[in-house]
């Protein structure tokens, strides 16, 4: 291995420069433990280029050496999937073009290194907006909510990051540069192979550039916290509003009562409402004069049965409220190790699937305490489970069965990427795999790139 990495070292630094090469065992530490802390394993050496040509040329030099590459934007990815496992870290943080705004077109084309907060600050500057938000984004890069697939919590209104990429740039496993950046509303020349890169996390291709459609930054935007006696309230309030207020309602996310503790706890937080409620829905609500939406929300919300409301309008109140939804997930991790579950479930059999999450955990592990918090109305749960002893095989086994009962899905939005591997058959048909395997072997054939995860090596 040693020699291995002596003759990489030599030929990548040649390419993108020795400081932009990471071999010393401490400095590579960062990029070898997830954000959870529950995915670890050893990185070859780390390497940062600069430019769609010199990704090309690494991963030539690591399919000579026969090294696996593993791609890591911003470590934020919450299934173990930019983890290394004896394989060369392809950085992707040098690849931080801005390029200007094309207003007529309404998009932007930025690096896949870019970080969600330093383009949301770039479009901003000109009135517009990403349709797509999440709490991680000062360190998630572009590149990787597009490998992921993000949701966030604007999905209810703009939909995920595959509705917000309109091209890209990549380079696939075999070296080869694919390039898509025109960014025309209809162009149906061939397979879109920019489309198929989407949700591919990292084990089709190198993202480099993204071109990405943006939203006029609403002049108004108002959020409310409310508090309800169940899930089923909450749920009915979050779907009436999704139909009532159409697109002016931007988020409906959702915490329960353990999550909220967490949070109060981490952060030193009064609590958010004046009566205390086991379920909390956040909304945003954004438009020209959202005054005018407010009967219509307080009237949705007395009828679910609503306990308590609290409203913000301005930057720092909403950011205020917005704290006890987004800081859950960092609440959750300062508690020690975390089995995290993202399921996509049919909106009606929501709160079903809380109660009998509760009861398969419980009958896993009696002193395992659950946290469930996401995007309500786009029926994604974040399912926690915390114990100190916890069998992550069989938490994992039995909400996948749960999610499989339900005809749901075992990733909203987080991915697959090492996590997942073995529940992939409860949702996906052998055929259905057999094509993303016959996918995968086409783009990268070598399998140099994101091995073991999504698909496990046959
Ligand atoms: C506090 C917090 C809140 C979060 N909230 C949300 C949320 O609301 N919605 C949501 O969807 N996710 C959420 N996440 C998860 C995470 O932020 C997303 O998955 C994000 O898209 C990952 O981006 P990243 O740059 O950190 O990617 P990484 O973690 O570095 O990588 C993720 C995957 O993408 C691949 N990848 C990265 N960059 C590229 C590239 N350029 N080309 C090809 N493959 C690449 C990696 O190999 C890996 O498989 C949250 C995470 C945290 C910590």
């Amino acid at each position: 291995v040693n020699t291995i990495i002596v003759e990489l070292t030599k030929e990548l630094a040649a390419i993108v420069g020795r400081p932009n090469l990471i071999v010393d065992r401490e400095a590579l530490m960062p990029f070898e433990t997830d954000y959870t802390r529950r995915w670890h394993g050893e990185a070859l050496l780390a390497v940062a280029p600069s430019s769609t040509d010199d990704v090309a040329r690494v991963l030539s030099v690591c399919q000579a050496a026969g090294v696996g590459v593993v791609v890591q934007g911003g470590n934020t990815g919450l299934v173990g999937g930019a983890v290394p496992a004896d394989e060369v870290v392809l950085l992707t943080r040098r690849l931080d073009v801005l390029e200007p705004i094309d207003s007529l077109a309404s998009q932007v084309t930025v690096g896949a290194g870019v970080t969600l907060e330093a383009a949301q600050r770039h479009v901003r500057a000109d009135g517009l907006d990403l349709p797509v938000d999440l709490a991680a984004r000062s360190a998630a890069t572009i590149g990787g909510m597009t490998a992921t697939n993000a949701g966030g919590a604007l999905a209810v209104r703009y939909g995920t990051m595959a509705a917000a990429v309109a091209g890209m740039e990549v380079v696939l496993g075999d070296g080869k540069i694919v390039s898509r950046l025109s960014g025309l509303l209809k162009d149906t020349a061939g397979y879109d192979l920019a489309r198929l890169l989407v949700g591919s996390e990292g084990t089709l291709g190198v993202i480099t550039r993204v071109r990405l459609r943006l939203i006029r930054h609403p002049t108004q935007r108002l959020v409310a916290v409310a508090g309800f006696g169940s899930l089923v309230d909450a749920a009915r309030a979050a779907l009436t509003l999704r139909d009532r207020l159409g697109p002016s309602l931007e988020a409906a996310d959702y915490v329960d009562a353990a999550g909220v503790r967490l949070v109060r706890d981490r952060r030193r937080l009064p609590p958010p409402l004046a009566v205390e409620s086991g379920h909390l829905l956040v909304i945003q609500v954004a438009g020209e004069d959202v005054e005018s939406l407010l009967p219509v929300v307080s009237e949705t919300l007395d009828a679910a049965g609503v306990t308590a409301v609290s409203v913000a309008d301005d930057t720092s109140g909403r950011e205020r409220l917005w704290t006890y939804r987004e800081a859950v997930n960092e609440s959750i991790g300062a508690q020690g190790l975390v089995h995290k579950f993202d399921a996509s479930i049919p909106l009606g059999a929501i709160p079903e699937f809380a109660a009998e999450t509760h009861e398969a955990v419980a009958l896993v592990d009696p002193a395992a305490t659950v946290v469930i918090y996401g995007h309500l109305a786009d029926g994604n749960l974040h399912v926690n489970v915390l114990s100190p002893d916890l069998d992550h095989y069989r938490v994992e086994q039995a909400l996948g069965q749960l999610v499989a009962q339900h005809n749901g899905s075992i990733s909203a939005e987080h991915g697959i990427g090492i996590a997942k591997r073995d529940l992939l058959t409860l949702v996906r048909s052998d055929d259905d795999i057999a094509a993303m395997r016959a996918v995968k072997a086409a783009l990268d054939p070598e399998g140099l790139l994101g091995r073991h995860r999504v698909l496990r090596e046959e």
